[in-house]
């Protein structure tokens, strides 16, 4: 595996290759990550995995100086999936001007986007620098970060990227929570209460599917999930392509939550369809 920190080295290692799939991570990897490399490398010739802590992403008041950083860990886990080129540029190297961006409206109004003014424009940026230097024909996004899969697919759709989109589902721990290098950020304790969020939206889910009023159901789960010790940011509803909440499902909804544990914000959602 080659590791390759500039543009014009990475244009130059894949120079006329036929088939090449890109993994856009923040590093930290764990298995969620290294599920979205692995179906990489049964999809293409070329495995490229981006790490780079995107600054244009975070909030002032957010975690971008202590977000986890292992370039050597990383590194060999990636080669053990059989990633062919980690591409870890420096923030100079993807910001020479820092003038452009790239925003996506209306999917980002709610939820994430509402509590992270900024957060998707970053992420829809650095995503776009990425397609645009990597030239990929697949790339792969995990459907843990629900909302940014749907504002990669309408940037995908509204600027006619030439590629296809993959979405994997939820790499869980054992317990059941999913998958976050911020899991890092949980007092063992907190880790493991945190699996509540899964099981009630197991529960919420099997639910709903059954037939009972899903605004009630809703409700119901968050005064569950308070009572656990959860502050619930929201639970809701969704359509997965539109990030607006429904009150019935369809064949494209899924149950989103965000719920803060000893300060930390954990995300998860799960397919309630139809
Ligand atoms: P990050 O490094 O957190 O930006 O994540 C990089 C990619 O891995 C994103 O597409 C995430 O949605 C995906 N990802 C993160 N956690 C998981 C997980 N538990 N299961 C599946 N994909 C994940």
């Amino acid at each position: 595996m080659k590791i390759i920190r500039t543009v014009a080295d990475l244009r130059a290692a894949i120079r006329d290759c036929p088939s090449i799939g890109v993994v856009p991570t923040m590093g930290a990897f764990h298995e969620g990550h290294l599920d979205l490399m692995r179906q990489a490398r049964r999809e293409n010739e070329i495995v490229i995995a981006s790490l780079f802590v995107n600054p244009t992403q975070f909030g002032p008041s957010e975690d971008f100086t202590k977000y986890p950083r292992d370039e050597e860990s990383d590194a060999a886990m990636a080669e053990s999936v059989g990633v062919d080129i980690l591409f870890c540029p420096s923030v100079e190297e993807m910001y020479p001007l820092r003038i452009v961006t790239v925003s996506v409206a209306e999917i980002t109004d709610e939820f994430e986007g509402a509590v992270r003014p900024g957060h998707f424009t970053g992420v829809a940026t650095v995503v776009a620098k990425l397609f645009n230097i990597c030239q990929p024909h697949r790339a792969y996004f995990g459907l843990k970060d629900l909302q940014q899969c749907a504002v990669i697919r309408a940037m995908v759709s509204d600027l006619c990227f030439p590629l296809e989109l993959k979405f994997i589902e939820i790499v869980r721990e054992e317990s059941g929570l999913a998958r976050s290098s911020r899991n890092e950020y949980l007092s063992p304790e907190h880790r493991q209460h945190a699996a509540h969020i899964q099981y009630t939206l197991v529960n919420l889910k099997q639910e709903i599917e059954r037939g009972l009023d899903a605004n009630f159901a809703i409700n119901q789960a968050i005064i569950t999930l308070t009572d656990l010790g959860f502050k619930v940011d929201y639970l809701t509803l969704v359509d997965a392509n539109t990030m607006r909440a429904v009150s019935t499902p369809t064949n494209t909804t899924r149950l989103i939550v965000c719920a803060r544990l000893g300060g930390v914000r954990l995300l998860d959602n799960i397919a309630c369809v139809l």
